[in-house]
């Protein structure tokens, strides 16, 4: 992990980070392990990001060490694809996991012993009831399961046909190994849980050589013992499947004796983070890819423009709690804002082209006028301009009979030209069909600059570019995917946004924009925060906005903080 990585993360205090220290404190650990557990069925999220952040962020804080650990244990969903996608992701986001990368693939015969030492205990059954009658034996929340007919199996009948389980001699479905607990349990994954399953399916990792595997909950504690994890981290839908992992641990002959405590998972608003949803998302088109600008993915932020400063920041300020909520996106704009408003430069485009031209201006003559990269960054330099009798401006910025407390640009108006001049508008040019395609303007050459000798103020800037060497580009704006803040997961299509995307075609950009590298963020003035799109080709430029410049988070803390009295 970088310098910047810990410090970012390093949250203070929250219930974990308590309970590491006073594990520590109290000699029950010398040294902190975690790790970071991903199915490979699927790309990473934001919601993934704050368990990276947090299994990464105490082990570095606490001078420990976090693994990534692919759970690859069900090899119908999981695919080489996701594998590299999540390691390319953890490494963006700023982690790094060393030499500790593990598969829970890589323990399928130490699994396999402990599941023949729990047989040989009398801790573990070969069950031959079909799926569908375990799960209507298994009983409910008020009334107990039933037990199997094959539950009294001798410890050498279940051994054998175990065996024969793994030999292949048996097709899918057809038996199951269950730890044998107890039926009547108050909790339901007590009630005899299946610990492997027979799938006749190749393996990204181990190929053929496997035709049972074991089930998530019979992977992952044993997996932490192996590699020594002290603290492992999960979401609160396992706080019901701890009883059944310190169970397994119990009766096993581990090396370590991991203990797994629950945090709340990230819900935000307007988002779905079920890797169910996003894949249908990606399966049936309606979004692009994977990374397509408007999916949650870390890759789609990343293509949007996010940085991973930004997704570290946001982690930081939403915290660690035992209560699940929603989080509102603007406060991930908020972030999102703050980051880039550090970072990227300033570059001028107009979006939507209104021709300008400057009557008084001779044609054919320009001059070059300096603009600043940032203007809280002095070393980030500056950038020619040139100004001439054709310019571009906004579309928005201009009204032909505006409402009072419209300052911009209308009939008779003066307004300052950013860097340049102030100008006045004196005639609108419209087709016959009544449509602005032109204003005529004249410039006061008094005013280089932008500013006026004799103190004479103008109520708006406005943003400009020069038609003479204005770099014409698509421009791809992205609101929210899904149009209700709370998606309906069960009929997600429903809730899409029909509007989630809009792209403009013929932006007008400054020339420094044609020079931006992929992925490099920069600031349109007035607009918000863009970066090139991998799209773009030397003739085509193509930039994705990142997030707008209006900041409605800070509005709604501002209000929300007067209401309590702060
Ligand atoms: P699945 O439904 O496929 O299990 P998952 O989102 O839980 O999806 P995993 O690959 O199992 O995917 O997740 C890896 C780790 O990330 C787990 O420890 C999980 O608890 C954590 N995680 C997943 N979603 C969130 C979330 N929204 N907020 C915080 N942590 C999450
Ligand atoms: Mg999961």
């Amino acid at each position: 992990m970088t310098e910047t990585a810990v410090a970012e993360t390093n949250t203070g205090r929250d219930f974990v980070r308590d309970i590491i220290a006073a594990d520590l404190a109290a000699k029950r650990h010398t040294n902190v392990v975690t790790r970071f557990p991903p199915e490979p069925n699927g790309y990473l999220h934001i919601g993934h990001a704050k368990s990276i952040c947090l299994n990464f962020g105490v082990a570095q804080e606490f001078g420990g060490r976090c693994h990534l650990r692919f759970d690859d244990t069900n090899p119908t969903k999981e695919e080489q694809e996701y594998i590299d996608a999540i390691e390319r992701d953890v490494r963006w986001l700023g982690f790094d996991w060393g030499s500790h990368l593990y598969h829970a693939s890589d323990y399928f015969e130490q699994l396999y012993k402990w599941a023949e030492y729990l047989i040989q205990s009398g801790n573990a059954y070969v069950d031959d009831q079909s799926q569908e009658a375990i799960r209507a034996n298994r009983g409910t929340l008020t009334e107990p399961g039933r037990n199997s007919p094959w539950r009294e199996r001798s410890m050498e009948e279940n051994l054998e046909l175990f065996r024969r389980m793994r030999a292949g001699e048996f097709p899918n479905g057809a038996r199951v190994l269950r730890a044998k607990i107890d039926m009547a349990s108050g909790n339901i994954n007590l009630r005899d849980p299946v610990l492997y399953r027979i799938l006749h399916a190749s393996h990204p990792r181990t190929g053929t050589a496997w035709c049972i595997y074991p089930s998530y909950d019979f992977a992952h504690g044993q997996s932490d013992a192996i590699e020594h994890v002290t603290h492992s981290l999960c979401t609160l839908e396992f706080e019901d499947h701890r009883p059944l992992y310190d169970w397994l641990l119990e009766h096993l002959p581990v090396p370590s004796r991991p203990r797994q405590y629950e945090f709340a998972r990230l819900n935000l608003g307007h988002t779905v983070l079920s890797k169910r949803v996003l894949t249908e998302l990606v399966r049936g088109g309606y979004v692009r890819s994977w990374d397509d600008p408007r999916m949650p993915t870390l890759a789609g932020l990343r293509r949007r423009g996010v940085p991973p400063e930004a997704v570290r920041d946001f982690v930081k300020r939403i915290g660690v709690a035992k209560a699940n909520s929603v989080v509102d996106v603007a406060m991930f704009d908020f972030s999102v804002r703050e980051v880039l408003n550090k970072m990227a430069w300033r570059r001028m485009a107009v979006l939507r082209p209104l021709k300008v031209v400057i009557e008084n201006y001779p044609e054919g003559q320009f001059e070059e006028i300096d603009a600043v990269n940032h203007p809280d960054n002095p070393t980030a330099g500056t950038r020619r301009l040139r100004f001439g009798r054709e310019l571009f401006v906004e579309r928005d910025d201009f009204m032909e009979n505006p409402p009072r407390k419209f300052y911009r640009l209308s009939p008779g108006r003066e307004v300052r030209l950013r860097y340049a001049y102030f100008i006045t508008c004196r005639e609108v040019v419209k087709t016959p069909a009544g449509e602005v395609v032109e204003l005529r303007c004249t410039y006061d050459p008094q005013t280089r600059g932008g500013n006026a000798p004799n103190g004479r103020k103008v109520q708006a800037t406005l943003h400009w570019v020069s038609a003479a060497d204005s770099i014409t580009a698509e421009v791809r704006l992205y609101n929210q995917l899904f149009a209700r803040p709370d998606p309906d997961v069960a009929n997600f299509a429903a809730d899409l946004n029909p509007d989630s995307v809009e792209v403009l075609t013929d932006c007008k950009l400054e020339p420094a924009l044609a020079a931006t590298a992929s992925g490099e963020p920069v600031q349109f003035e007035r607009q918000g925060y863009f970066c090139p799109d991998p799209d773009s080709t030397p003739n085509h430029i193509v930039f994705n906005r990142t997030v707008g410049l209006r900041d409605t988070w800070a509005k709604v803390s501002a209000v929300s903080s007067a209401q309590r009295g702060a």
